[in-house]
């Protein structure tokens, strides 16, 4: 029988395995970063029962946990290699920071949360799980992170009404850039977006659904 300690370590292991089952996973660099990061701690205790189901997970201030097939295919996606910077917009629970950061090393990952409690709490749990060297930074992540520009990779976790001007600026040559793309409330298309010669390439990935990125380049807040 699993101990204590054991049961969140069995329970990501399925997790990870019906993932890669579904397709969601399809690299071992991925399988074996999800597989590492013990998303249990990221989030409140009132859902931590639930961490290892494949949900989105209420993280409070009206935020989720994006659910583990969205980050497994987000982070395909941005083809993540060791050394390279990567920008997060929208840090949330620093989850999917921490699976970032399993990839390219913590102290090349900055991650924007315009929420300063989530910021706190993420920083918290980045720490607690030895990911402590990634840099959470509380601002309106729509405009990027200029000071640490240009990045091989941006990962934008909540849906924008168009790609910000910036973090087309800011990402590198040969870069990389995941983000959802649609009206808010509806449906969104995730989209990455690849960068050559100065030139970007689009290429759609089907209907998600993710909360709006409120900033200067994105929706308004609500009233
Ligand atoms: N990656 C997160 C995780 O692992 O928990 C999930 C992120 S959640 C789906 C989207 C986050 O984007 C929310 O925490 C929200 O507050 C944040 N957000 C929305 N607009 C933002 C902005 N302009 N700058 C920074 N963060 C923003």
């Amino acid at each position: 029988m699993d101990t204590d300690d054991e049961r969140p370590t069995r329970a990501r292991q399925t997790l990870v395995e019906s993932l890669r089952e579904r397709g969601h996973i399809y690299t071992t660099r991925v399988a074996k970063a999800m597989a590492a990061v013990p998303r249990h701690e990221f989030v409140p205790d009132a859902v931590r029962d639930h961490a290892y189901a494949d949900e989105p997970l209420d993280i409070g201030h009206g935020q989720v946990v994006t659910a583990p097939h969205l980050v497994a295919q987000m982070t395909e996606l941005l083809e993540l290699r060791p050394g390279q910077t990567v920008l997060e917009v929208g840090t949330g629970s620093g989850y999917h920071a921490a699976v970032l950061a399993e990839m390219v090393g913590p102290e090349n990952v900055f991650t924007i949360e315009r929420i300063p409690e989530l910021a706190d709490a993420a920083r918290a749990a980045l720490e607690r799980t030895g990911y402590g060297d990634v840099t959470v930074v509380v601002a309106d992540g729509s405009g990027g992170l200029p000071d640490h520009a240009p990045f091989d990779r941006i990962n934008v976790t909540s849906v924008a009404p168009d790609v910000p001007g910036p973090l087309v600026d800011q990402l590198a040559d040969d870069g990389r850039m995941v983000i959802p793309l649609g009206p808010r409330g509806g449906s969104h298309e995730l989209v990455l977006l690849t960068k050559q010669d100065g030139r970007i390439e689009r290429t759609n990935y089907g209907g998600v659904r993710f909360v709006p990125l409120v900033g200067a380049y994105g929706f308004a807040e609500e009233e």
